[in-house]
């Protein structure tokens, strides 16, 4: 029993015993690790503006990476989001800001480029939902409207 207690220990915030190695050092090792990750993640999406500034981050990161010339800046994108009410650009839906570890929200709000040859400046990106965007994927705002008009027309037609 002397044993386990060395290298096990309960999560001050889960309360789940947990081995040693589990556990954030910096901290004198009261809480865990996956509570620590969450928490951080909880502080990243606590607000729209929190969640914005991430994402601006993320992207940004990734684009570049990829060669794209970005020219947008963290406070341009939330003023953005204000300008739309929060609000989908394209359905209108108001947008989430929540991310766990297992589901990311259908609603939550994305960066899209209305052009998507066009560049990352202000003037050529609106906020969707996520999955808004994953449907327009890379086409442009007209053939995907033009898509959505079809697709709709097409199956309300009783
Ligand atoms: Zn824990």
């Amino acid at each position: 029993m002397l044993q386990l207690h060395k290298i096990n220990r309960r999560c001050s915030d889960c309360k789940k015993v947990k081995l040693l190695i589990f556990f954030d050092k910096t901290q004198k090792r009261r809480q865990c690790l996956k509570c620590k990750k969450s928490q951080a993640e909880h502080r990243i999406n606590r607000t729209p503006k929190n969640y914005i500034r991430n994402l601006v981050v993320q992207l940004r990161y990734s684009r570049k990476k990829q060669g794209h010339k970005w020219d947008i800046s963290k406070e341009e994108v939330y003023k953005l989001y204000l300008k739309q009410g929060g609000k989908c650009a394209l359905s209108g839906v108001e947008m989430t800001h929540i991310r766990t570890h297992d589901v990311e929200g259908d609603t939550n709000i994305s960066i899209d480029r209305i052009d998507p040859e066009g560049l990352y400046n202000i003037e050529n990106i609106q906020l969707v939902c996520k999955r808004v965007n994953f449907m327009k994927h890379n086409n442009n705002q007209k053939n995907f409207l033009n898509w959505v008009g079809l697709i709709y027309n097409n199956t309300n037609n009783e």
